[in-house]
C-alpha cells in the first residue's frame, strides 16, 4: 500500500555548517531541529551559541525563521567573527 510521503515536502531535518570551511576553529554555534515525519506533530528547533545567543522555536514557520536567524547570527557572532583589527575608525 502507500507509504506516507508528507515528510519530503521541504522540512529541514538537519542543517550543518559548511564542512569544507573547517579551518581549525571550534564550532561555537549549534542548530538542532526536531521535525517528526508527521504533520500532526509540531516541529521544534533550538539554536544556541557559546556567546550566549539562544533561541527556541515551536512550529514549522517559527523553526524556519529560527534557521534564518541562526544563519544571520553566524555572520554577526563576535566569536565566529572576531575583530582582528586593533584600531577603530574615528
Ligand atoms: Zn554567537
Amino acid at each position: 500500500m502507500g507509504e506516507p510521503t508528507g515528510a519530503a515536502e521541504g522540512v529541514p531535518i538537519a542543517v550543518r555548517p559548511d564542512p569544507s570551511r573547517d579551518d581549525g576553529r571550534r564550532p561555537v554555534a549549534w542548530l538542532r531541529i526536531t521535525a517528526p515525519p508527521s504533520w500532526s506533530v509540531t516541529p521544534s528547533a533550538r539554536s544556541w551559541c557559546t556567546c550566549g545567543y539562544e533561541r527556541h522555536a515551536i512550529g514549522r514557520a517559527a523553526a524556519l525563521q529560527l534557521i534564518a536567524a541562526h544563519g544571520e547570527h553566524r555572520t554577526a557572532c563576535p566569536l565566529l567573527n572576531p575583530v582582528s583589527e586593533g584600531r577603530t575608525a574615528a
